[in-house]
């Protein structure tokens, strides 16, 4: 019997109704003949809600998790409540299954509570139920420390939950979520987007840490890496009904249809720091960045460029916007070393990507793009780009046109 894992994200949990309807799509992967492991996210806004609990100290007050292991514990519990209605709804449907926490498994994970990683799953208690004919019903999102602690795996780590698993136990996984795949672009934005049939593995992976927010990117890393068979699927149909493909992601030699561009993302989630004045001498950068990076403050995009005044340098790189104040603080606090004359933070800002392995044998596309924007007379900023993707950094009111417009310039709405 073939072995499968299925994942259901928080709206498709987010009441008994709809765990009735995921029970049911459970039943029909079994009747099919599958051994499943199904695994849930908290009901739909029940994290935020048990995040909000935290607040108070001074790191959740400035939008970060506490390095605390007790906040894992209670953010932890709302997958905890899920895995146990979707288990006594299967059970009453004549379902044999049971609920596992990560430590009942045990997936081990590492000790950065509120963003651990996966350090290892023992699959053998859990294949052994489901080699027994037990659907296994696995509480995303949390795992546990080699001494014994809950520890999470991130917002949204649900989806790593799910491919860890799969891994683990040599399966395809199935994630179902609101929407029926990997669109083009955000629908909410352009509404001529369209499902894509298939995506690679590293054009999705650039897509989720882009800011697409169909799949946590640690997820699609891990699959990636163990070649785990990923599908992107609604929920919001019954067994049996069309459910349609979804989107398959998969190794860039299983897309027969080559594209140059598969999507445009975008990230309003950004600030743009501006130094100026900097000296112009080496270990300016390294004191600026090792400060940062000394405080876990992640950077993305950095431009340098020279002065009008000789020997003196501006610089400009972007944080998350909810690092951008702890960004300065630290910068200011290091300006006795680096001697710049002033800072200037921009949180107005927004990035704009475009993503396609076409990219690595095609020119012209970086031309493309600014050719679109500037017709649109939107300004660029900072620009950054790599091996399948270019980014822009923009002004945050022109998102939207600068996503149609990017859409439309590398024919996406034809696809
Ligand atoms: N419930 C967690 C969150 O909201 C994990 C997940 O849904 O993937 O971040
Ligand atoms: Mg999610």
């Amino acid at each position: 019997m073939s072995r499968l894992v299925m994942k259901f994200g928080g709206t498709s949990v987010a009441d008994l109704e709809r765990i009735r309807r995921v029970a049911r799509l459970v039943n029909a992967e079994v009747l099919a003949g599958h051994q499943v492991a199904v695994v849930v996210s908290a009901m739909s806004g029940k994290t935020n809600e048990l995040v909000a609990w935290t607040d108070g100290s001074g790191a959740a007050a400035a939008g970060l998790p506490p390095s605390d292991d007790e906040y894992d514990v209670v953010v932890a519990s709302g997958e905890q409540v899920t895995a146990g209605l979707l288990a006594m709804t299967l059970r009453n449907m004549g379902v044999s299954a049971r609920s596992w926490m990560g430590w009942q498994i045990p997936i081990i994970a590492d000790d950065a509570h509120g963003r651990a990683r996966i350090d290892d799953i023992s699959p053998e208690k859990l294949g052994g139920a489901m080699d027994a004919g037990e659907v296994a019903v696995i509480a995303g999102f949390q795992g546990v420390t080699r001494d014994g602690r809950i520890a999470t795996l991130g917002r949204g780590g649900s989806d790593t939950s799910a491919v860890a698993i799969a891994a683990a136990l040599g399966a395809p996984c199935d994630i179902y979520t609101d929407v029926d795949g990997v669109y083009t672009t955000d629908p909410r934005i352009e509404s001529k987007a369209r499902k894509l049939a298939r995506i690679s593995y590293e054009e999705m992976l650039e897509m989720a840490s882009l800011g697409a927010k169909v799949l946590q990117t640690r997820s699609v890393e891990l699959a990636m890496a163990y070649k785990v068979p990923l599908r992107v699927l609604s929920s919001f149909v019954e067994p049996g009904e069309a459910p349609g493909q979804g989107t398959i992601v998969c190794d860039e030699e299983d897309i027969v249809e080559k594209r140059i561009v598969s999507g445009v993302a975008y990230s309003r989630d950004e600030a743009k720091i501006s130094l100026f004045g900097l000296p112009d001498h080496p270990g300016v950068s390294s004191a600026i960045f090792g400060a940062l990076a000394d405080a876990n403050v992640n950077v993305d995009m950095i431009v340098q460029s020279k002065a009008r005044t000789a020997d003196t340098a501006n610089m400009e790189f972007t944080v998350g916007k909810r690092d951008a104040q702890r960004a300065v603080e630290i910068v200011r606090a290091a300006q006795p070393q680096i001697g710049f004359l002033d800072i200037a933070v921009n949180d107005d800002v927004a990035k704009v990507s475009v993503i396609g392995v076409g990219m690595r044998s095609h020119t012209g596309v970086a031309k493309s793009m600014f050719q679109a924007l500037a017709e649109k007379g939107v300004n660029i900023q900072v620009i950054s780009t790599s091996e399948i993707k270019i980014s822009v950094l923009i002004d945050a009111a022109y998102t939207e046109l600068a996503v149609r417009a990017l859409h439309a310039a590398y024919g996406l709405d034809q696809l």
